[in-house]
């Protein structure tokens, strides 16, 4: 049975999200979710929030994510679209309330829930993004991770062998990729923003140069049939995840130049050093102006 108190948890989501825009949008509320087919046993879940990934088969349902609280409900409908049971293991990549939203209710229909360690305390702790001003309260107990790793994990389910692994101080410090080895699947978290600037949570341990390194270990596992699941925006190849790291190599080799120079972040603003990638990436979450003074402290 899933557990979903609406209305307390769309306040509290209406409030946290409020100011964010874009993929975290205000209005959560009966978002419709779709599904898409990765591979036989693989899908993905899309609407508001992050992708979910979802894994079938006859060891039990394997999920990556969870979006928002208030799409739990239509989430599992999804998984029964495509012939998925409730999540028997659930994975968050990182602590995040557009990834980890639905926790408490796949928590109380039994899901095992696994993540970083430092997903755990964020959780636990209640945590606060700066960058957006938000602030969220400690999770419940059945929201929060009941397994914890630091560097990887291997699952051997469904007869594949799947590894998790932890890549630092990238998005956040509590980031983990999904690698399917035997499907060629890979599932970045928020290491991916495919098509548009990422968010970067400098302040919970996130840096620039984090996300280079992860998208360059997630690189090195792929080849040219490779499907990659970004934390957001459509299915990617390998060759979208590559003009993606070296948009980010550029924006770091530039931004870190200018702050060698002692530029403060107005400075580098005013002199739009971004300006030919805008017209590429600055569509989507951030234009090059707001991104700039997002991650220039993590640079
Ligand atoms: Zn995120």
């Amino acid at each position: 049975m899933m557990v979903i108190s609406h209305s307390l948890k769309i306040k509290i989501v209406s409030l946290c999200f409020a100011s964010l825009g874009g993929v975290y949008s205000t209005t959560v509320l009966a978002q419709e979710v779709t599904t898409e087919k990765v591979t036989e046993s693989i899908y993905v879940i899309k609407g508001k929030g992050g992708n979910i990934g979802v894994f079938i088969g006859d060891d039990g349902t394997f999920m990556i994510d969870d979006k928002f609280a208030p799409m739990s409900g239509n989430i599992m409908k999804a998984l029964k679209s495509v012939g998925a049971s409730e999540p028997k293991y659930l994975l968050n990549t990182h602590f995040h309330g557009d990834h980890t939203g639905g926790n408490e209710d796949f928590g109380d229909a039994g899901a095992t829930i696994i993540a970083h360690h430092n997903v755990y305390q964020r959780l636990a702790d209640g945590s606060s993004i700066a960058a957006f001003a938000m602030e969220t309260p400690p999770a419940p107990d059945t929201a929060l991770p009941v397994l914890t790793f630091d560097s990887e994990l291997v699952f051997n389910i469904n007869g594949e062998r799947v590894r998790t692994f932890h890549v630092p101080s990238a998005h956040t410090d509590g980031d983990a990729m999904v690698h399917f080895e035997d499907s060629n699947v890979i599932h970045t978290g928020d290491i991916f923003f495919n098509g548009f600037y990422p968010f970067i949570d400098v302040s919970n341990g996130g840096s620039v140069q984090g996300v280079i390194d992860a998208a360059n270990q997630a690189l090195a596992l792929a080849n040219a049939d490779t499907k990659i699941i970004p934390g957001h925006g459509p299915m990617a190849d390998k060759a979208q995840l590559l003009e993606y790291r070296d948009m980010l190599v550029t924006v770091e080799q530039r931004l870190s130049k200018m702050k060698a120079d002692g530029k403060m972040v107005d400075q580098v603003i005013a002199e739009f050093p971004l300006m030919d990638l805008e017209e590429l990436w600055g569509n989507g979450m951030f234009n090059g102006d707001k991104w700039i003074g997002l991650i220039y402290d993590g640079i």
